[in-house]
């Protein structure tokens, strides 16, 4: 049965979004329908609005969501109405073999299917992949966090990184995927870790989620000089949770010898980043990136639910305000404005 709902609509790059009505159609052969609970606002839902990720418009936006299950198609074994589900925004086929090397979130079909079901069809234009069971009385809104946000940084973390005790950690940009890598860093037992940013507030929450040193980058004269100092000539990792080739650099100088340097943030298509190649060769380091946490969700989210529920995992305290989805313009305003460390539309 098709049913109607409201979604948050681009219809132009730089312009307010729009909250209309659609309709949904039937989930075909293979799929589930998803009622949606709550849906955090992303930063990457604002770079497709200001064409920094360039998207095919008009655009439903929001992929960081979790729900109930309300109609299942034919086919479907894994689901039954009344489930509770995170989504995960990469389509994983189970059978490439990025899937089948455990590394899902490079899947072929994946890449294709960002923006449309992985048959290429859309069912409402907002499609966004397979949904995952969860543990039930899992709150939404904390839940729809784990489905991007904290799966991209603490995933980067944990399954990327793989940063171990006692590590000394550099953190650039300290918003909704800075925070959580820095709450990781701190979950994995690192031993200093330097949060960078611009903005008071969230040096503030850069300090709450776990950080031992909060430099503001406005005012340091040399970044790089000030974190060899605090890690003793440099730090093990370093990510980069912007996306700016300038950040990148200076990640990639503040890492010691044979330390790795994590591009973690998505930068515009045309901006590049510059590296000394001689210290490429003499100091060994490693320079790479990390796309939704190296994400595994079936294995990943439940692990994240259960350090949530151990008290481990902040994620009540990312949730800075939650709107009605008719807010969702002033939503994206505040986040522009770097006023949330996470604001979540709850239906
Ligand atoms: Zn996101
Ligand atoms: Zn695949």
């Amino acid at each position: 049965m098709a049913r109607r709902g409201k979604a948050v609509i681009c219809r132009q790059n730089n312009a307010p979004v729009a909250v209309e009505e659609i309709e949904v159609e039937s989930p075909h052969r293979g799929e589930v329908m998803v009622k949606l609970g709550a849906c955090g606002v992303c930063h990457s839902d604002l770079s497709a609005i200001n064409g920094t990720i360039g998207m095919p418009l008009p655009l439903i936006l929001g992929h960081e969501g979790a729900g109930t299950v309300v109609e299942v198609g034919d086919g479907v074994t894994g689901f039954a109405v009344g489930d509770t589900v995170i989504s995960s925004f990469v389509n994983m086929c189970g059978k490439c073999r990025y899937c089948v090397t455990g590394r899902p979130h490079l899947c072929d079909v994946g890449a294709k299917a960002i923006i449309a079901l992985p048959d290429g069809s859309l069912r409402t234009r907002d499609a966004k992949g397979a949904p995952l069971n969860i543990a039930s009385g899992m709150p939404l809104p904390q839940a729809a966090l784990i489905s991007c946000g904290v799966m991209t940084g603490v995933g980067a973390v944990f399954n990327t990184a793989k940063v171990e005790p006692g590590a000394s950690v550099l953190v650039i940009g300290a918003g909704g995927v800075g925070l959580n890598v820095i709450q990781g860093c701190a979950i994995a037992g690192a031993g200093i870790i330097v949060a960078v940013d611009m903005a008071d507030n969230k040096l503030e929450l850069a300090r709450q989620f776990g950080a031992t040193h909060t430099l503001d980058a406005g005012k340091e004269e040399n970044l790089v000089k000030t974190v060899k100092k605090l890690t003793g000539g440099g730090a093990d990792y370093a990510f980069e949770c912007i996306g700016l080739g300038k950040m990148v650099e200076q990640a990639f100088r503040a890492v010691r010898k044979g330390g790795t340097a994590l591009v973690v943030g998505v930068a515009r298509g045309d901006d590049n980043t510059s590296l000394k190649t001689a210290s490429i060769t003499f100091e060994e380091k490693t320079l790479t990136g990390s796309y939704y946490g190296s994400a595994r969700p079936r294995e990943d989210f439940p692990r994240l639910i259960a350090l949530y529920q151990a008290k481990k995992l902040k994620l009540d305290e990312l949730i800075t305000r939650t709107y009605r989805i008719d807010e969702a313009a002033q939503a994206f305003a505040d986040l522009e404005a770097g006023r949330n460390a996470r604001g979540v539309i709850v239906f």
